[in-house]
């Protein structure tokens, strides 16, 4: 038993590596695809982006029968499948949206058991000769991806999924997978009775994102601000969030006029347009999506850089949901609030007409937590965190505006005291920009009409500008010492907590945020690694021209990430490729060689950027170097022949040893006519053989590490190498 599983892992890392080109898991995917292959049922709760496609697609490539997955979303089906098929997954869909004779001949290609994955609209569950031809042919397990939609309490119910229920019944003997990005806990209860899981192996992931940067700046002349944003991802895709479909259409059509490629997206156009919309975003033909929230599910693509909020989200779960749609693939992305308090009423005018008191009284608690989450100086990842009850410990999450900005305490006490001396002095019964203006001494029409020139408070606060004082009424409000009330036209009034303020001795401090000069880019905060911008532009041609032939959308052929990796590592050789992430066997072999063409064009162009290249950008398998041509690796070969030692060989090319050992490290796996017995003694074959299967890694260092060193880089390199030829 225990060599079986063994065995397994190493299978399950070698699919992972050769298939879809990673060198490693995602948190909880490998134990979820464990459990699949041990037949167990799994119910997954993971954020977007988290990688759940790859806890049923690696399953399908392994296990014996088609994986048959369920999903909601006819639009999203094609792409999936298209993914699955670069990497080189025998994959198919039928829905509605088929041809009869395309849906007759995926079911042939089924009953020929010729299907590694097969995509399905739930609807057809419910069809019996649907379910006959199931019943007769292999399969290995049943995926259910956005699994919420079986429950009435998740936010997307869909009856069709109720026909689900049935399936671990008719089909006793496959395991089921559920998976969903949102479910409370009510929600997964819910869905694990409906699917009748059958004591399934449970995951609930961490819901944190680190690679998206949360900031909140106050909306002050909303376009500027956006241009300025979008100034800092030039001809990257992004969304923008507006509440209302007048002003999608306006926003959209002013970043028009201002030469940015951008569509519209709403519930009032027509579906036709809407597709046409979202799939010039898709295939990066626009760069940006301004959209109300019905811009939502429909959305796999992986290279969203930015997400800006132009108002007010009305609570959290949908801010997260929506910020949760940049940076699928890993790569820094940043998701930006503008944040005006002129937006509350506008929410609360809707609240206020709700019939149902409870749901008003729920409806307006959220509002509240958004408001709390924009306007508190507190990490914003811990406040989103802890939103879904996670428990965020890291001091300083490094990745929002607060944690990366200059944050200091600051006793403001008397300048609260000064301003609820104002608001009290006149009745409570004034908004925040009539009570600034007190305070600052503004010298208005109004104010001198209603006399507010002669109390004492008056001009109490000039030595300040109006930011300030708009800080102090926003940490009041958000430290609760005082409050707004009313809707159209919200007054300021002193809390309980706040009059122990202004009467007692009780102090207020804030943290002052101090921004920072230089307007940096999401990946500034973190450390991820720099890139070579001007190759990715490059790369991001050929990307493209390869998908319209393709008829794909772009990062379907490779994300931005494995660009991103190209960009720093300069692949000029099929085996330096092979190690870029996201470059599985089927890629290498599809794509390899144009890519390879494109960096080295470049490079020769530019051969400043390999010697200039800073240290921190190369990464630790692909050093800096200078550039190989495709004959090199044959070139070792022939002098490996002739019997030259690695030493030899590396100086007589002028080559480091390590860049001669990677190319015979590619020339054991490629199969050549290598004396292994030469490379490595037979008996140390052995012992590091066996260290591989025990330790159930690739890993080369952890190999190192156990024999102490006594075990050179090479040599481990050159057994792995053999080991995976052997398969
Ligand atoms: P989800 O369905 O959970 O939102 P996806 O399955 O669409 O997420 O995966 C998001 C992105 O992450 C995809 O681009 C996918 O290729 C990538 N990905 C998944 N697993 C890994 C991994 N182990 N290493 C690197 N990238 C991964
Ligand atoms: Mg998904």
């Amino acid at each position: 038993m225990g060599k079986k599983i063994t065995h397994d892992r190493m299978d399950v890392l070698d699919t992972l590596k050769k298939v879809f080109g990673f060198q490693s898991f995602r948190p909880n995917q490998e134990e979820i695809i464990s459990s699949l292959l041990n037949r167990k049922d799994v119910f997954a709760v993971m954020p977007t982006g988290g990688g759940k496609s790859l806890c049923y697609q690696l399953p399908a490539k392994i296990m014996k029968g088609t994986t048959v997955v369920i999903s909601p979303l006819i639009s999203l089906m094609k792409d999936q499948v298209d993914a699955a098929r670069e990497n080189g997954i025998s994959a198919a869909f039928i829905n509605s949206s088929l041809m009869p004779q395309e849906t007759s001949s995926v079911f042939r290609s089924l009953r020929n058991n010729s299907l590694d994955l097969l995509y399905i609209a739930p609807e057809r569950f419910a069809m019996p000769d649907f379910l006959k031809t199931l019943q007769n042919v292999p399969i290995a397990l049943f995926a259910i991806d956005e699994a919420h939609c079986i429950s009435e309490w998740g936010h997307d119910f869909r009856p069709d999924y109720l026909s689900l229920s049935h399936i671990t019944e008719t089909f006793s003997g496959v395991p089921v997978a559920a998976f969903t990005a949102t479910a409370t806990q009510k929600v997964q209860n819910d869905i694990i009775r409906k699917t009748r899981l059958r004591s399934p192996f449970t995951i609930r992931a961490s819901f944190n994102r680190h690679n998206l940067f949360y900031r909140v700046e106050s909306k002050r002349e909303l376009k500027t601000q956006v241009l300025n944003m979008l100034r800092k991802y030039p001809g990257e895709p992004g969304i923008i969030y507006r509440t209302t479909r007048d002003s999608v259409t306006a926003m959209a059509g002013m970043l028009q006029d201002n030469g940015i490629k951008a569509l519209p997206y709403h519930a009032g156009l027509t579906q036709e347009e809407r597709k046409t919309n979202q799939d010039s975003f898709n295939r990066d033909e626009v760069h940006v999506m301004v959209a109300t929230i019905a811009f939502g599910m429909g959305i796999d693509k992986s290279n969203v850089r930015f997400i800006i909020h132009a108002d007010l989200p009305k609570n959290i779960e949908g801010y997260y949901q929506e910020t949760g749609r940049s940076g699928r693939d890993g790569e820094p992305a940043e998701c930006i609030l503008f944040f005006g308090r002129g937006d509350i009423p506008k929410i609360r005018y809707f609240i206020d007409r709700t019939e149902d008191q409870k749901e008003r009284e729920v409806a307006l608690e959220k509002l509240y937590q958004v408001v709390k989450y924009a306007s508190h100086n507190v990490c914003r990842r811990r406040q989103l965190l802890g939103y879904f009850d996670e428990d965020y410990t890291d001091d300083n999450c490094k990745n929002c505006d607060i944690c990366t900005g200059n944050i200091e305490k600051v006793d403001v006490t008397i300048d609260a005291r000064k301003l609820m001396s104002a608001i009290s002095r006149t009745g409570q019964r004034f908004g925040i920009m009539h009570i600034i203006e007190i305070v600052t001494g503004a010298n208005t029409k109004r104010v001198r009409e209603l006399g507010h020139d002669k109390i004492k408070t008056y001009g109490a606060g000039r030595d300040r500008d109006r930011h300030h004082w708009r800080f102090i009424v926003d940490e009041l409000l958000a430290q609760e010492i005082i409050h707004q009330d009313g809707d159209r036209y919200p007054v300021l009034k002193i809390t309980e907590k706040g009059k122990k303020v202004l009467f007692g001795n009780e102090k207020v401090s804030a943290l002052k945020k101090e921004e920072p000069k230089k307007k940096s880019r999401a990946e500034d905060g973190i450390e991820f690694k720099a890139y070579d911008t001007a190759l990715f532009e490059k790369l991001r041609v050929l990307r493209k021209g390869l998908a319209d032939q393709q008829h794909v959308p772009p990062f379907i052929i490779f994300s931005d990430r494995t660009l991103h990796d190209m960009c720093r590592r300069y692949p000029v050789t099929l085996s330096d490729m092979a190690e870029i992430t996201g470059v599985g066997a089927a890629k290498l072999e599809r794509y390899g060689e144009e890519f390879i063409k494109a960096v080295s064009t470049y490079t020769s162009e530019n051969p400043e950027v390999l010697t200039t290249a800073k240290p921190s950008c190369a990464s630790p398998v692909s050093p800096v170097r200078k550039k190989i041509t495709g004959e090199t690796i044959e070139k070792t070969f022939e002098l490996l022949s002739q019997g030259f030692s690695i030493e030899k060989i590396a100086e007589n090319r002028n080559l480091a040893e390590s860049t001669i050992a990677g190319h015979i490290e590619q020339l054991i796996m490629d199969g050549r006519e290598i004396d292994m017995d030469l490379l490595v003694e037979r008996s140390r074959q052995e012992k590091i053989e066996k260290i591989f299967l025990s330790l159930q890694s690739w890993q080369l260092k952890p190999v190192i590490e156990h024999f102490n060193g006594s075990v050179s880089y090479e040599e481990a390199k050159y057994v792995r190498a053999w080991m995976r030829r052997k398969k």
